[in-house]
């Protein structure tokens, strides 16, 4: 398997060489907005650990990552009046993955509104802010 690369896209948003639409941030974890969400308050949560996927991480590091999109789940009920999750999760280019850092999709979900198909839509700056700001609300509430 290939090893981590510390240039990759979401190394550089932990570091704060970026930007993004920060929801959650502890000692260990980090989360912010998809720019192309597949549904408002598409969530992206990341270990601050170095690894490119399930396949490298340490089970500590991938527990509380999990602990954490399950905060922002719940969140993302609250803050967007959802019905239900999705939560989605790939490994290597084969399995779907695109940024080699480990990163978790948490996605809102209305009855009856299928997900905007990957990477169909970037979503405008204003509004990634606003529900950022929702979405953080609903954590501290
Ligand atoms: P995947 O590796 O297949 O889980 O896909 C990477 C995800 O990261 C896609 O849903 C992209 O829309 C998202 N993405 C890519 N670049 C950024 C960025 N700079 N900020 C937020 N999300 C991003």
């Amino acid at each position: 398997m290939p090893t981590y690369d510390p240039n990759n896209i979401f190394a550089k948003i932990l570091r704060g060489e970026l930007p993004c639409h920060k929801v959650y941030e502890d000692d260990k974890a980090f989360a912010f907005l998809d720019i192309m969400p597949r549904a408002p308050g598409h969530t992206l949560v990341l270990p601050k650990a170095p690894a490119r996927n399930i396949l490298d991480i340490a089970p500590d590091d991938l527990a509380h990552v999990i602990k954490v999109a399950q905060k922002i789940a719940q969140a993302g009920i609250r803050a967007f009046g959802a019905d239900g999750v999705t939560v989605q999760q790939f490994n290597e280019g084969a399995g779907g993955q695109v940024v080699f850092h480990l990163h978790v999709h948490v996605i809102p979900r209305k009855e009856g509104l299928p997900l905007k198909p990957p990477a169909s839509f970037k979503e405008e700056p204003d509004m990634l802010k606003e529900h950022a700001a929702k979405l953080a609300a609903a954590l501290s509430g």
